[in-house]
């Protein structure tokens, strides 16, 4: 993708990277025995920009996510109406859908991270009102089109969530993005709803984090009244998993299943078999094993420029979390 935007290679050449890319990974995916797999986001620029990657009302200039390490990372800024995605999520399992029949889960952007495009003193003759009306919209085509490509499971991006508490500690920032999320998650019914998730991290860009010092107390109350059936949630890179699983049983409704992560993507050490089945057990005395599964706690490299894991460490913690599961299904008899 750099070389592209340098120049030095045309769409021809970038397309034919990206299908290598994704049948590599759709072919390494299948082999790790994972009966759900993903397509690896290959082609997305990155997990929050796919959709408005190529859009002309944006400039450089938005909000700015400061990661621990010290690096940066900036989102664009709308700067007019109206607000359309250049490209849905839908297109992505429509490919996926090519090279493989497992099941397959397809990751979208909440709405709430990109309400962070509208900036804070408005745009003339586009307002915030109007702007919500168009991005609750799209959000709603984005996840319809995955389901009609064929999409097993839809998974909201929600990284914005623990990271709202560090820039807004009262909870209102919190609160208004799991009303807006909800106001797209209410045009679904139960049934599809069930099949939707959301996903809560504390940021994992070139191995470094941006909320995992804000509690996850202070979390996890209100991410609980997203109006979905599954939570994919950030744990193996917790200090205190056990204090967070207590709070996830007091705060989940008795119809959410709970995805723990039990792969820690920024830690370059690959986790055994074993260490994963030992995550799971522990799991399992907080949640009921029914309404319990297994996830990684980030994506690898949700920004495409990010190459600090390589593909084989990858699949190794796939493969490991892939096993180190059945490994706990056996012992728990399921
Ligand atoms: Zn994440």
């Amino acid at each position: 993708m750099a070389e592209f935007a340098a120049g030095r290679i045309g769409c021809n050449q970038l397309n034919m990277l990206y299908a290598n890319a994704l049948a590599d990974t759709i072919a390494r995916f299948e082999q790790t025995g994972s009966t759900v797999i993903t397509d690896g986001e290959q082609t997305k620029p990155s997990f929050v920009t796919y959709a408005i990657d190529g859009l002309e009302s944006l400039d450089s200039e938005g909000v700015a996510i400061p990661f621990a390490d010290g690096h940066i990372r900036q989102l664009p800024r709308l700067t007019g109406g109206p607000f359309r995605y250049r490209s849905y999520a839908g297109s992505y399992v429509a490919k996926a859908r090519t090279l493989s029949t497992r099941n397959i889960k397809q990751s979208v952007i909440a709405p709430s991270a990109l309400s962070l495009l509208y900036p804070a003193d408005g745009i003339d003759y586009y307002a915030k009102d109007e702007f919500v009306d168009d991005l609750l919209d799209e959000s709603e085509k984005d996840i319809r089109s995955s389901f009609t490509a064929g999409a097993y499971t839809v998974q909201l991006d929600f990284t914005e969530g623990r990271l709202s508490l560090k820039l807004d500690p009262s909870k209102k920032l919190l609160r208004s993005f799991v009303e807006l999320n909800n106001r797209v998650l209410e045009r679904f019914t139960a049934e599809e709803r069930s099949k939707l998730g959301v996903h809560t991290c504390p940021g994992g860009d070139f191995d470094s984090v941006h909320s995992l010092d804000v509690d996850y107390a202070e979390l996890l109350p209100d991410l609980f009244s997203l109006k979905v059936g599954n939570f994919y949630l950030q744990l193996a890179s917790e200090r205190n998993r056990r204090r967070v699983l207590e709070m996830v049983m007091n705060y989940a409704r008795p119809n959410q299943r709970i995805f723990i992560g039990v792969i820690d993507p920024i830690n370059p050490r690959v986790e055994t078999a074993e260490n994963v089945r030992d995550r799971v057990l522990e799991a399992a005395e907080y949640v009921p094993a029914e309404r319990l599964g297994t996830c990684d706690d980030c994506g690898f490299a949700p920004f495409s420029d990010d190459t600090s894991t390589s593909r084989d460490t990858a699949f190794s913690k796939i493969s490991a979390r892939v096993v180190g599961t059945h490994l706990a299904a056996d012992k728990l008899g399921i």
